[in-house]
């Protein structure tokens, strides 16, 4: 049992916080370990057994797991623990290389290499607090985070002495910070976003308990201005906090900036009351580089953008940036005397490992390389497209983007067999800068042989896409 451990209130022994006379310090609880649950065994309507681990919500494919077991006395002896422990990670080594080889449904750039930062791998670098006020801990990266937060703050436009932000977590904490910013900014704002925004910006709404108005969407994935318009109209009494989506996750599509100000001003939203978040994690790095793509910059009135850092740039964890103006940041922050800092961040501890990737891959590709990338990345794309439609499958490609949308994969095994991301009808690939022509032409080729299994008794059809990527777009029996 592991009842052994006493709880001490200041009650004991009836005296003010005294402790009992056998009190040892360094005395341990002497089996640290619960009991393992077993799940009780299901026995179904059709009679077979099944575990107790049903599927929940979608499938559940977590069949195996590397079990954590205790040492044996003797195993610093024989080295048998260390042998074991080096062959489990050698063999998740290689189906990770496996499973790299075989990824195109999610927008992570997998190439790079980063073997040169190998070295730091021993050290817990941690940035926690605010990047721009030192901290008392001293086994931080700030100065390589406000490098590359510099660098982003010049590619959107706004000022050093002008701006705020750090180094994220994840695309998702941008889209949390941004829009709480907004909401401190208008505690009784409403949060307007189209129905293609990421679910992290109405979980933002949920864990801030906002009013979340949802605008409709084209059929590109565009937010619809004309919705917008009528919705802002009737909630004129509220200020607007506004998600934009520079890159939809499931089509990539890019919502128009100047589209959405023309909106806020032709329903008589003044520029102080209203808050824009352009959530950019997706191509938020990309559509600098597009000529033809609507501008993010701080020189419109826009409040924060947000970018995931491993997605097209490529970073072994996950990571982040978030660029606010510094005006708004007063609004938000607490001072923190534990820290010497104050506390503008979502997060206390921040990953001080992943701004020197960051900086580490700014550096070694510049703006120059970065758009060479989107370049290769475009066209890969559109090659991709154009042999989807030559083949006669429904496909959607967004001029500003990478990302190509088809009809779901009729078998299963394929779509986790290439990591697809799927909803609903639609499956998409991703072209970022690790999908080469070659990869391509492997994934056709298999899609191409299993679609002539699946349909070729004529029994199934794939299925009509006209709702979800247009007529013009769609392949099916009635509208090829
Ligand atoms: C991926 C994505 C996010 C979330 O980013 P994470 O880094 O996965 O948290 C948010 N918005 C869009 C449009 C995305 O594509």
């Amino acid at each position: 049992m592991v009842g052994s451990v006493e709880v001490f209130s200041s009650e004991v022994n009836g005296k003010n916080g005294s402790l009992p006379e056998d009190f040892d310090p360094t005395a341990v609880v002497s089996e640290p370990l619960p009991p393992v649950v077993e799940n009780e065994a299901i026995v179904s309507g059709n009679g077979i057994e099944k575990k107790g681990r049903e599927v929940v919500l979608g499938r559940n494919v977590h069949t195996m797991c590397h079990e954590v077991t205790e040492p044996d006395m003797d195993d610093d002896i024989t080295g048998e623990r260390e042998a074991y422990m080096a062959s489990v990670l050698s063999r998740y080594r290689k189906s990770l290389i496996e499973r790299t080889k075989h990824h195109v449904g999610y927008p992570y750039n997998l190439d790079f290499d980063y073997g040169a930062l190998g070295l730091l791998q021993h050290f817990s670098i941690n940035n926690l607090g605010d990047p721009f006020i030192e901290s008392n801990y001293g086994v931080h990266s700030r100065q390589f985070e406000v490098g590359v937060l510099d660098w982003f703050a010049r590619l959107w436009e706004l000022e050093k002495n002008e701006y705020w932000g750090y180094i994220t977590n994840c695309g998702t904490e941008g889209n949390l910070h941004g829009i709480l910013v907004g909401r401190e900014e208008f505690p009784d704002g409403i949060l307007y976003a189209s129905r293609e925004s990421h679910y992290s910006v109405f979980k933002a709404a949920r864990m801030y308990r906002m009013e979340c108005i949802k605008v409709d969407a084209l059929v590109s994935g565009e937010i619809d201005c004309t919705d917008l318009k009528a919705k802002l109209f009737s909630n004129k009494d509220k200020p607007a906090i506004i998600n934009l989506n520079i890159g939809t996750t499931v089509k990539g599509a890019v919502d128009d900036v100047d589209m959405v100000l023309k909106t806020l001003e032709e329903t008589g939203f003044t520029q102080d009351r209203f808050y824009i978040h352009c959530d950019g994690a997706l191509f938020g790095l990309m559509m600098p580089f597009v000529k033809r793509a609507p501008k993010v910059t701080f020189k419109k009135p826009i409040g924060s953008v947000s970018v995931s850092g491993h997605k097209f740039v490529g970073c072994p964890m996950p990571c982040g940036v978030q660029i606010t103006r510094l005006k708004h940041i007063n609004v938000l922050s607490r001072n923190v005397e534990y820290l010497a800092s104050r506390d503008a961040t979502i997060m206390g501890s921040r990953n001080g490992h992943a701004p020197i990737f960051l900086w580490y891959t700014l550096n070694r590709k510049g703006y120059r390389g970065f758009r060479k990338e989107v370049q290769k990345c475009l066209l890969n794309a559109h090659y991709l497209k154009d042999r989807l439609r030559a083949a006669g499958i429904s496909v959607m490609l967004n001029e500003l983007s990478s990302t190509v949308v088809f009809d779901r994969p009729l078998d299963e095994e394929f779509v986790r067999r290439w990591q697809l991301a799927c909803q609903g009808n639609m499956a998409h690939v991703i072209v970022m800068p690790n999908i080469t022509i070659e990869k391509l032409d492997y994934f056709l080729d298999e899609l191409f042989q299993k679609r002539s299994i699946w349909y070729q008794d004529g029994k199934s059809q794939p299925p009509c896409m006209a709702a979800d990527i247009g007529e013009e777009n769609c392949c099916c029996a009635l509208h090829k």
